[in-house]
């Protein structure tokens, strides 16, 4: 199989880690990117499923040695970043590799793999929907409530630079849509 990757991205809350692992779910072919990152380990997640958490001063010893083909600071303090290592991990097992990544990243490794790639943006409904949304997951802070929100903002203007944008309204239907432009992508 050729290298393929595709590249899901999304305001924070839209629902993008669901319609991934919708995606995982149904297609045999995809695996998943695991990226690195200096935020805390959340209380359901594991190391090296969800995240390979590092801490600060290896992700920028990581970052010295080109050790990444993307990485951002999404939050102030908050670095996230994709691993050539895990990209070639994947590929070598003959995956289309699925990245869950913010937009700056998203635009970066499509730019950089024009034609392997297909991103597709998720977009809430509206701002405020994607605030309550962010509220009742109950996982921020009233800061990093702020900063997801300030961001959001920031994301959604860049939405057109991506191939696909599914409005994330109604979860089954964005799904369903998500996997329809998947079935078209791998064929
Ligand atoms: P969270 O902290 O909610 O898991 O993720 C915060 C944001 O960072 C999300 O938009 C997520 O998609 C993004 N993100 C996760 N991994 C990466 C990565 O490897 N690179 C980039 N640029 N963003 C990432």
């Amino acid at each position: 199989m050729s290298r393929q990757l595709l590249i899901i991205t999304a305001p924070s809350g839209a629902g993008k880690t669901t319609i991934v692992q919708y995606l995982l779910g149904h297609f045999r072919q995809l695996a998943f990117s695991i990226s690195a990152t200096t935020r805390p380990k959340r209380d359901h997640e594991t190391d090296g499923v969800d995240y390979y958490f590092l801490d600060h001063d290896t992700f920028q010893e990581k970052i010295r040695q080109h050790a990444f083909a993307e990485y951002e600071e999404v939050y102030p303090g908050r670095w996230y970043g994709t691993l050539r290592t895990e990209m070639d991990r994947l590929w070598n097992d003959d995956k289309c590799i699925v990245f869950d990544i913010d937009v700056l990243g998203a635009l970066n490794l499509q730019s950089q793999y024009p034609e392997e790639s297909l991103s597709m943006f998720i977009a809430p409904p509206s701002l405020e929907v994607l605030e309550n949304r962010l509220r009742s997951r109950g996982t921020e802070t009233p800061e990093s409530l702020t900063a997801r929100l300030q961001r959001a903002a920031m994301e959604l203007e860049r939405c057109n630079s991506f191939d696909q944008v599914i409005i994330n309204d109604d979860l089954e239907t964005a799904c369903q849509k998500a996997a329809r432009i998947v079935t078209a992508f791998l064929s």
